[in-house]
C-alpha cells in the first residue's frame, strides 16, 4: 500500500472486493468473469447509438422512468415496484444500507458472491455466516429465522446450484427485516422469486442485464420489491447518487429488456452450450455440481485447480480460481461459445496429458 498518511481509518481498514480481471490480450478465451458470449441485441446497439446526440448537455432521468415502466412491463409489476442502480453490484451496495442495520447482524452463507462480506465491512455490520452443506447446496433451516433480515444469491456464486421457490418462501417467511436475493443468474436455470412477491411482504430481488442480457458493460441493475421496501432504497439512493444512470445507458437497458425474443434465444444457446459441456469435463476427470447458472464450478480428481488455473492462462484461456477455504479445489468455468468450450477441452487435454 502507499502512503497513507492522508488516507481515513475507514480507506486504511478495508479489503477491497477484487474482480476477475480484464486483460488487453489478443485471441484470449475469456472465461473468468460470467459475461456473455454472444452479444447484445442489435436493437441495443441503436438505442446507444440514438441516445448519442446533444441531449447529453443534460442531465438523464433522476428516475428512470421509462426503462422502469419496461422492467415493470416485462416482469407484471408495477413501476414503483422497480429500482434501478448502475450495476446490481451498486442495488445490493444500496440495499444493505436500506435494508441493514448495524447493530443486528444479517445472515448470508459463507460460501457466496464476495462482494456481501466486503460492503458489510464498509458499512460496519456484522454478518453471521451460515457454512454451505457439505454438498455445497444452501442450508435453508440455518439461513431461516433471522431477526436482522438475510441474503442469498439463486442461483448461488460461485457454485452454481440453486434452491427452488419453496425454499426461498421459507427462508422469507421466517425472517424479521428484509430477505435479499441476487438473482443475478437466474434466468440461466433457476426459478425467480419475483413470483413470491405478494405472498412475502420483505423480499427484495435483485437482477442484473449482465449475464443474461449480454450488457456487463453497460452496468445497469435493478431491485424488485414492495413499493414500501423501494421507496427506502430510492431515500439511500437520493442521499449518495441522484443519477447513477446515464442517458446512454437507460435508453440501451430499455431497448434490451423489450427485445425479450432476442434474450431467450441467446439463454437457451448458453444452456446447450453448458449442457454439452458438463460430460466432456467430466470425461476429463473433474467433478462438476450441476449449474443453473452461465458457469461451472469443477474440481479435478488429480490436479490441483491453482495449477491447472495457471496453465490454462498459459494457453490462452482465463477461468477463475478462488482462494479460499473449501472451494480451492475448483475452477469456476464461464460458459462461452462452442467453439471457446471447444477450445478450453483441447487445452486441458494438452495440460492433463503433460502433467
Ligand atoms: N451478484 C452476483 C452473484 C454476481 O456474480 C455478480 C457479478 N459479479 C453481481 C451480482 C454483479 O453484477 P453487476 O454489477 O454486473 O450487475
Amino acid at each position: 500500500m502507499g502512503d497513507m498518511r492522508y488516507w481515513s481509518a475507514l480507506a486504511k481498514g478495508i479489503s477491497p472486493y477484487v474482480p476477475g480481471e480484464q486483460p488487453r490480450i489478443p485471441h484470449l478465451i475469456k472465461l473468468n468473469t460470467n459475461e456473455n458470449p454472444y452479444p447484445p441485441s442489435p436493437k441495443v446497439i441503436l438505442a446507444v447509438q440514438g441516445a448519442a446526440d446533444a441531449s447529453l448537455r443534460l442531465y438523464p432521468d433522476p428516475e428512470s422512468q421509462a426503462l422502469r415502466a419496461a422492467i415493470a412491463k416485462r416482469h407484471g409489476v408495477k413501476p414503483e415496484q422497480v429500482f434501478v442502480g448502475n450495476g446490481s453490484d451498486e442495488v445490493l451496495a444500496l440495499a444493505f444500507l436500506a435494508y441493514f442495520d448495524r447493530d443486528e447482524p444479517f445472515r448470508m452463507p459463507d460460501i457466496t458472491y464476495s462482494f456481501y462480506p466486503v460492503y458489510a465491512q464498509l458499512f460496519g455490520m456484522a454478518a453471521e455466516t451460515v457454512p454451505l452443506e457439505d454438498d455445497f447446496s444452501l442450508p435453508v433451516e440455518k439461513l431461516s429465522g433471522g431477526t436482522g433480515g438475510v441474503i442469498f444469491a439463486n442461483p448461488n456464486a460461485p457454485t452454481s446450484l440453486a434452491i427452488g421457490l419453496d425454499d426461498v418462501r421459507a427462508i422469507a417467511s421466517s425472517t424479521e427485516g428484509a430477505a435479499i436475493v441476487d438473482e443475478a443468474y437466474v434466468e440461466f436455470g433457476a426459478q425467480s422469486a419475483i413470483a413470491l412477491l405478494s405472498d412475502c411482504p420483505n423480499l427484495v430481488v435483485v437482477r442484473t442485464f449482465s449475464k443474461s442480457h449480454a450488457l456487463a458493460g453497460l452496468r445497469v441493475g435493478y431491485a424488485i420489491a414492495s413499493p414500501d421496501l423501494i421507496e427506502a432504497l430510492n431515500r439511500v439512493k437520493n442521499s449518495f447518487n441522484s443519477y447513477p444512470l446515464d442517458r446512454v445507458a437507460q435508453a440501451a437497458a430499455t431497448a434490451s429488456i423489450e427485445d425479450e425474443h432476442y434474450c431467450q434465444n441467446v439463454l437457451l444457446a448458453i444452456v446447450k452450450t453448458r449442457e454439452s459441456f458438463l460430460p466432456r469435463l467430466e470425461a476429463l476427470g473433474f467433478t462438476c455440481l450441476p449449474s443453473k447458472a452461465n458457469f461451472l464450478f469443477a474440481a479435478h480428481k488429480t490436479h490441483a485447480a491453482a495449477r491447472l488455473q495457471k496453465s490454462l492462462r498459459e494457453h490462452g484461456v482465463l477461468v477463475r480460481h478462488f482462494n479460499a477455504p473449501r472451494i480451492d479445489n475448483f475452477l469456476r468455468i464461464t460458459v462461452g461459445t462452442d467453439d471457446e468450450m471447444e477450445r478450453l477441452v483441447f487445452s486441458l487435454q494438452d495440460i492433463l496429458s503433460l502433467a
